[in-house]
């Protein structure tokens, strides 16, 4: 296909699919951050579960959903194409999601400490959960790969469809922790729940009516392949099935904390296997060092997430437990604070757009903007670790976390967008999905060190209120100081190293932020 037959139906200067492809994303962000916001506070104050184990859970289901896309990669490369992937990673949410919505009996805790937990709701909230991890795994990479695929090699529109798709996202997780926490908080949970699963129903609708306006691309590379049978059924629907049941693994591997840490360490050392092998087998040497380059971004970005992804354990926690939410009489909503940093994305994602290109020879490469990432969720925690110090006895005001949210956002702004872009121009493009899926990979494993990170700072509860402010007050410093040095460090480290990665990238670079 041709770059003109893009060009003739284009909106805001991009093709139209783009427009297609923001609001699924952003009402498949809508879900699962709606979800997202809700949980801790589900696990903590309806299942009774101490901080401990409601973090471990989160990070365990985080870190699946996140690991999961880089399969849901490789088989949309391979054999589905980015849209049959998207289309089936859409049902399996929609039906993860109102899952979700049944939430049985709350908990009960008898004089001695005892407490009763309804076991089945918990297992269909596992099972949900798992049918979660499914659809993401199909849909999140596939539908970033696919917004890449939209623009030819050297499209200088290629970082700002980006930028607005990445808007998309926020617009969806703003709507959602404003809504469906709402909802959740004041109607009951299966409100909130349900709520999210409406979302990406619309989202699946979005998807499946613009099917036209994509013009041919994300389609299969083997259509004969996915006609053939084997074992009597048609290929496609092998996949379909096989991934169906895949969701009852991930229903146990979710409640089993350990075996997902083993899972993401042998994912992450099959990957990399997987990129030296096929560097050294398939790629020239400026390709090959096009992928080193990528693979250390990649792993940079580990760090970056574990300390970003506070917000939906720790962060939450504390604004529920230690900051001061009144305004006038009004009191705000935990889960609420969360909407920050979306909102803060939708409204400094296109100055941060126009900086890049404002900048022109002096615009930073992808390496050093990494690096500032980092710096900045460091000093995110520099301003709790403040708030906290200039607190006294009383809570901490809310202005403390709100900076935090707005440094973090500037932090996720020089790395989310500018690095899926780069995954879409840095990696060959045979394995572009599995690339996009080792991109989210990072982010799983992110996931998992948040939560346990986040447990610095669990703060002994027995019905999900902290019982000594004070107390709790010196816990969190210790975990946000801690998060404080590791950002900054890391920081400067890969500054140090961004001379070697920019010579590694070959000039792609200079492309990526025009
Ligand atoms: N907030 C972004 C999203 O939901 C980035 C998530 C990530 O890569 N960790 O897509």
């Amino acid at each position: 296909m041709t770059n003109d037959s893009v060009n003739k139906e284009e909106f805001f200067g991009h093709p139209k699919a783009l427009f297609i492809l923001f609001f699924t994303e952003m009402w498949e962000r809508f879900s699962f951050y709606g979800m997202k916001a809700l949980l801790i506070f589900y696990l903590t104050r309806y299942h009774l579960f101490t901080d401990v184990s409601g973090n471990l859970l989160i990070g365990s289901y985080a870190a699946l959903v996140y690991a999961v896309p880089v399969i849901g990669g490789f088989i949309a490369d391979r054999y589905l194409g980015f849209r049959k992937a998207i289309v089936f990673g859409g049902i399996m949410l929609v039906l993860g999601h109102l899952g979700m919505a049944y939430e049985g009996n709350a908990a009960t805790q008898s004089v001695t400490g005892e407490i009763t937990r309804d076991d089945v709701a918990l297992q269909v909230f596992y099972f949900s959960l798992s049918l979660i991890i499914v659809g993401v795994g199909f849909l999140k990479a596939n539908i970033s790969s696919l917004v890449g695929e939209l623009y030819q090699v050297g499209d200088k529109r290629r970082d700002s469809g980006f930028t607005l798709f990445y808007m998309g996202i926020n617009l969806g997780s703003f709507l959602a922790t404003l809504i469906c926490v709402w909802l959740g908080e004041k109607y009951g949970w299966s409100y909130g729940f349900g709520a999210a699963g409406v979302g990406m129903f619309f989202g699946l609708l979005t998807f499946i009516s613009g099917r036209k306006l994509l013009k041919g691309k994300g389609e299969s590379k083997v259509p004969e392949l996915l006609e053939k049978k084997s074992f009597g059924i048609k290929n496609e629907w092998l996949i379909y099935a096989l991934s169906v049941l895949s969701a009852l693994v991930f229903w146990q591997m979710v409640q089993r904390h350990e075996v997902v840490s083993y899972s993401l360490m042998i994912a992450g050392a099959a990957s990399f296997i997987y990129i030296v092998y096929y560097s050294i087998t398939q790629l020239d040497k400026k390709a090959r060092e096009q992928l080193m380059a990528l693979t250390i971004l990649i792993i940079f970005t580990v760090i970056f997430w574990a300390l970003f992804e506070q917000a939906y354990t720790s962060l939450n926690l504390f604004a529920d437990r230690i900051l001061d939410r009144t305004i006038f009489d009004h009191t705000v909503s935990a889960g609420q604070f969360l909407s920050f940093n979306a909102l803060f994305i939708i409204l400094l994602a296109p100055v941060f757009a126009w900086l890049w290109v404002k900048l022109g020879k002096y615009n930073p490469n992808t390496a050093v903007k990494f690096s500032m990432a980092l710096l900045l969720v460091g000093l995110g925690f520099g301003s709790l670790v403040l708030g906290i110090s200039l607190s006294g006895l009383g809570k901490v005001a809310m202005i403390w976390l709100i900076l935090t949210y707005f440094l973090h956002t500037c932090g996720e702004l020089c790395l989310s967008p500018v690095g899926l872009s780069a995954v879409t121009k840095l990696s060959p493009a045979k394995i572009v999905g599995f690339m996009m899926g080792v991109w989210f990979l990072a982010t799983a494993s992110s996931e998992f060190i948040a939560s346990i990170l986040a447990n610095i700072a669990s703060v002994d509860t027995s019905n999900g209120t902290a019982p000594d402010l004070n107390l709790a007050k010196q816990s969190y410093l210790v975990l946000f100081e801690y998060l404080f040095y590791t950002g900054i460090g890391f920081g400067i480290v890969l500054f140090a190293l961004s001379p070697i990665i920019k010579k590694l990238m070959h000039g792609v670079d200079k492309e990526l932020n025009n």
